[in-house]
């Protein structure tokens, strides 16, 4: 989509910190990190939340299967547990409509709440 953020993201035309890309999914840093370890992975293909995301073929798990082989392989994310988030709509406070996947972890996180 010409006017989203993260699909100008994954055509380089706005630059981000690449941490993992495949055929299907690319993964970077989050810009406002909240841990130590903060990335956002997003599907190459645009929808705009989880809801649409899962309509829309395999996208949900070549998104958990690039997080599978990035916290085992790349990282120590997997040896030591991560949390990961999706937001979705108002209350969901999602901000960018382009469905991404937060990666959080590389400290201990506090327990879920609002
Ligand atoms: P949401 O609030 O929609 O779940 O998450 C959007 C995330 O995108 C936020 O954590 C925010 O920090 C991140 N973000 C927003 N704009 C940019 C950007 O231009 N570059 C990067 N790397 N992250 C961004
Ligand atoms: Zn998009």
């Amino acid at each position: 989509m010409s006017d989203c953020l993260f699909c100008k993201i994954i055509h380089g035309d706005i630059p981000s910190k690449k941490v993992y890309e495949n055929e299907n999914v690319y993964a970077f840093k989050d810009i406002y990190p909240q841990a130590s370890e903060h990335y956002l992975f997003i599907s190459k293909n645009h929808t705009k939340d989880v809801n649409e995301l899962v309509t829309s073929g395999n996208e949900l798990n070549h998104i958990f299967a690039a997080i599978k082989d990035f916290t085992e392989n790349e990282t120590e994310l997997a040896k030591n547990g991560f949390r990961v988030v999706t937001n979705m709509g108002k209350h969901g406070c999602q901000t960018v409509f382009h469905t991404h996947f937060h990666v959080l972890g590389g400290e201990q996180l506090s327990s879920f709440g609002k």
